[in-house]
Order: structure tokens, then sequence, then C-alpha cells
């Protein structure tokens, strides 16, 4: 529970004290009113701030507090994905890979060379 809001009501009404004060020329009481406020304010600041901190902090234990998520991919996707990237690292060039040996590249493809 934070009383920051409250603080602020506070000074704003301490403010409000003030002109009052200096309509009436009691000059004291409206340096005091204030000083008041301005206590106020920078109290309720730091608050404020705390308030902000803790909320964090919070946050942070309740993620760090979570169970992992799953894996971004099923395993049998992942056993996929590794057989397809090693089937494209074999391959002598990219269109190779990419059309299952039907097209070559005729500039980098070494199966083409061979067979020329
Ligand atoms: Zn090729």
């Amino acid at each position: 529970m934070s009383y920051y809001p409250a603080m602020i009501a506070s000074a704003a009404l301490l403010t409000v004290g003030t002109a009052y004060a200096v309509y009436e020329h009691a000059w004291l009481p409206a340096f005091a009113l204030v000083h008041g406020a301005g206590l106020l304010v920078l109290w309720a600041r730091g608050e404020r701030a705390a308030h902000r901190r803790a909320l964090a902090l919070a946050q942070r234990a309740e993620l760090a507090a979570r169970p992992d998520p799953d894996p971004p991919l099923a395993p049998h996707l992942q056993s996929e994905l590794q057989r397809a990237w090693a089937e494209l690292n074999s391959a002598c060039c990219l269109p190779a890979g990419l059309s299952h040996h039907t097209e070559h590249d005729p500039m980098f493809c070494s199966r083409n060379r061979h067979a020329m």
C-alpha cells in the first residue's frame, strides 16, 4: 500500500492554504505552509520511487519463479530441422540443396563441373 497520492493531495491543500495566507498578508504561516508542501512533495516522490522499485522487484521475482517455457519447436520438428540443415550443408550448391538435386548453380556447382 502506498500513500503518495494522499501526500500529493495534502501538498495541494497546503498550497491552497498558502494562497489564503498570502491573501491575508500572514507571511509567517504562508512560509510555513509552503515549506510543508515542499517537504510533502519531496517525501511523496521518494515514496513513489520506492513503490515502483517494489513493484519491479516483485515482478522480477514472479518471472524468476515461473517454470521455463516449452521449447519453441517440438522434438520431432527439431530433428527434422537438423536433418534439413545437414542435407543443405552437404549439398553441392544452394539450388541443389533447395531443389532436391534437380537444379544446380552452374557458376559454383562442383557436380556440374565434374559432369561436363
Ligand atoms: Zn549443384
